[in-house]
């Protein structure tokens, strides 16, 4: 926050990532509270908006995650009393396609930025975007403590972020901590994750646009929460006396199959599972028509995939709890993914 002449007092902050999901619900719940937003974006805007769609909640910024000394520049001309890192590349199977880029911007960019704030606004508040997939593979719920070891170079990349944000509070005295973020989603998530996967086709197969759904592994399960809920806790957390890292979950473990069972009942079709393994399928208990197939090329190995987190520490010491129920959520994206749907049919 500035003070002086002419000079704003509102609190000012930057934040990188923030084209992607999280970036978004941020923005607008930092506008919303009366800061000064300002968003790191790499281009110029190719297009300007349609007329339906929502005005951004920041002024852009430019500036590139492998360039330090744009970093630098930006933080020194908007000179942010919170900095919250949001950028990388966010989906796993992606990162084995391009395990460099994926180290230089959720590695070693988390690095570029903290030397930044280091040398150009030391007093700012850093908050690093970390991931359940820092954690070993555990059939119980994660927490702070719990052992870390990764599986991809996804993890791998998100790891060092985490820890040399715990070096440069631990070494360098830096308002630095990390939220550990377990699986998060909206209507915004790519359409790569499997949440959007299974919303969208939902749609379009109750629309009558699509036949089946093919996924890989039902069994998987995840701790899936709202990223609009989330981004709050990563403002709690800028907000304590002390810079401490959190697990950001619920604590509800569901399966891949418990999701699209959700999906396709908020759309009023209740789905029959039978068989096992390759040969499960899903039928409309309606009309016995199979609307779900698993192809055992999407699986992804190791095979036994649990990853749910223990909330307990933020909800004690932040106040935070989710707004979203599970069921809320998968309703929220499929109405979302309807209406839209609906739109370009129209
Ligand atoms: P992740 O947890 O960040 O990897 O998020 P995803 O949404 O991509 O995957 C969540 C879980 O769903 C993983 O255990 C996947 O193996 C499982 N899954 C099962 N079928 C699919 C599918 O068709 N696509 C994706 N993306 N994941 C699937």
């Amino acid at each position: 926050m500035k003070s002086g002449c002419g000079v704003s007092m509102k609190k000012r902050a930057l934040i990188t990532g923030v084209e992607g999901q999280d970036g978004y619900y941020l923005a607008r719940l930092l506008a919303r509270k009366g800061y000064e937003v300002f968003g790191v974006v790499r281009k110029k805007a190719r297009r300007s908006l349609s007329g339906s769609e929502e005005a951004p909640a920041y002024e852009r910024i430019y500036a590139d995650m492998m360039e330090f000394s744009s970093l630098c520049s930006c933080i020194r001309e908007i000179r942010p009393d919170e900095i919250y890192n949001l950028a990388g590349l966010s989906e796993v199977p992606l990162s084995w396609k391009q395990p460099i880029f994926t180290a230089h911007v959720n590695a070693l960019g988390v690095l570029r930025i903290l030397e930044a704030m280091r040398l150009c606004a030391p007093e700012a508040r850093f908050l690093q975007s970390s991931t359940s997939e820092i954690f070993a593979p555990s059939a119980q719920p994660l927490h702070e403590g719990s052992a870390m070891a990764t599986r991809n170079p996804y993890g791998t990349a998100k790891l060092y972020g985490h820890w040399i944000t715990t070096n440069y509070r631990e070494s360098y005295g830096l308002f630095a901590c990390a939220a550990i973020l377990f699986n998060h989603e909206s209507p915004r998530r790519g359409i790569e994750f499997v949440t959007r996967k299974i919303s969208a086709a939902a749609v379009r197969i109750y629309l009558g646009r699509q036949k089946v759904l093919e996924l890989g592994n039902l069994d998987a399960v995840r701790d899936w929460g709202s990223a609009e809920d989330y981004v709050r806790a990563m403002w709690l957390m800028l907000q304590q006396e002390r810079p401490e890292d959190f697990v950001v979950a619920t604590g509800e473990p569901h399966t891949v199959r418990e999701f699209a069972s959700a999906a396709f009942h908020a759309l009023g079709i209740d789905l029959a599972w039978e068989g096992e393994g390759f040969a499960e399928t899903a039928r409309d208990q309606r009309t016995g028509e199979v609307l779900i197939r698993v192809n055992p090329a999407l699986y992804r190995f190791p095979k036994e995939d649990v990853i749910v987190g223990n909330p307990a520490r933020a909800a004690r010491k932040l106040g935070f709890l989710p707004a979203h129920s599970f069921h809320s959520l998968v309703e929220e994206i499929v109405k979302s993914d309807l209406s839209a749907l609906s739109e370009d049919l129209r």
